[in-house]
């Protein structure tokens, strides 16, 4: 019989990743021209802008046929488990469907700063990562460029990529865009951000987006399951689910908590995140509210929570550094 944390490994060598076999099959050609033509009345997240990108225009996230990257490295600041000992081949694009106001890359997803990577340049820019020794490729805010990544994707197979696939997002998704993205994805990292829809609209500009976050993780969780590991704790599949404690519980952490364990399970992999700075417009003089940093007890009240909505999986990083400040 498995035990409950044999429940959450597979063999290094039994996996491969997903996009593989859509590859092979042919499904994933036909998934870039389905893709590539949405970009023609673009609804590829809940902003629903309708513009044609293939005439490079532009809208809310202000990307038009081609994606623009602000640049890729190994990265070690993820999680353990994408990090490794090599590092996340991480690829942080420019630009962004939100308006967070706290935004910590306020350079690159409001200023859009990076340069325009075709499809060849971003498939080259995979192959690189996995040169390099990376544990997977994680694409960081891909919530806008969805069609371009698919269609980057067949030239790095054919360069020989295999690496685990990570789509690092907001959870600001529609599902248009994560059917596209069905059986190519292996592990989804939404960051579900605000509970409430008037603090979604006072902070990232977008009053659905608790709707639509939810909606996306549900569809997250039903493509790839609880997120499972190799051998050597690295992941390989599944969800993976973030989230920002606020200061002031702004981001109405003890619901997003229970609607976790209630709706996905208790099993559900959680980095509850403790690094909230004040950044982008937030200062002194406008939203004040949020001009700090968040105070231990504040975390540890958003930690109880989560222990207390039943979820047994929280990533244990933040914990432990809250653990060494107060010992
Ligand atoms: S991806 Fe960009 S253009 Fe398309 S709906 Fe979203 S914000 Fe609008």
């Amino acid at each position: 019989m498995q035990t409950a944390s044999e429940a959450y490994f597979i063999e290094r060598r039994c996996f491969q990743p997903a996009y593989l076999r859509l590859y092979e099959s042919g499904e994933l050609k036909r998934r870039v021209e389905l893709a590539l033509d949405k970009l023609a009345d673009c609804r590829l997240c809940p902003r629903d802008c309708g513009i044609n990108r293939l005439q490079n225009k532009f809208a809310v996230c202000k990307t038009g046929r081609h994606s623009v990257v602000s640049s890729y490295f190994a990265h070690f600041g993820e999680e353990d488990c994408l990090r490794g000992t090599r590092g996340s081949g991480t690829i942080f694009f420019g630009w962004c469907n939100l308006r967070c106001v706290f935004c910590q890359n306020y350079d690159i997803s409001w200023r859009g700063k990076g340069r325009a990577a075709p499809p060849d340049e971003l498939a080259r820019m995979m192959i690189y990562l996995q040169e390099q020794g990376c544990h997977n490729i994680n694409f960081v805010t891909p919530e806008h460029v969805v069609p371009q990544i698919l269609e980057a994707l067949p030239l790095a197979i054919q360069r020989g990529l295999c690496l685990p696939l990570v789509y690092n997002t907001s959870a600001y998704d529609s599902l248009d865009s994560l059917e596209l993205m069905d059986g190519v994805i292996d592990a989804y990292m939404p960051d579900f951000k605000f509970w409430d829809a008037e603090m979604a609209r006072r902070y990232i500009k977008a009053p659905n987006y608790p709707e639509a976050a939810r909606r996306a993780i549900r569809e997250m969780h039903r493509q790839v399951g609880s997120l499972v590991f190799d051998e050597k704790g690295l992941a390989l599949r599944g969800l993976l689910i973030r989230h920002l404690v606020m200061p002031g519980d702004i981001a109405g952490t003890q619901q997003i908590v229970a609607w976790i364990a209630r709706e996905l399970g208790p099993d559900t992999y959680l980095n509850l995140m403790d690094q909230y700075y004040p950044a982008g417009k937030v200062s002194g003089a406008e939203y004040v509210e949020i001009s700090r940093r968040i105070t231990s007890k504040e975390y540890w009240v958003a930690l109880e929570a989560a222990r207390a909505a039943g979820l047994c999986r929280v990533d244990p990083r933040a914990p432990a550094k809250h653990l060494a400040i107060w010992q």
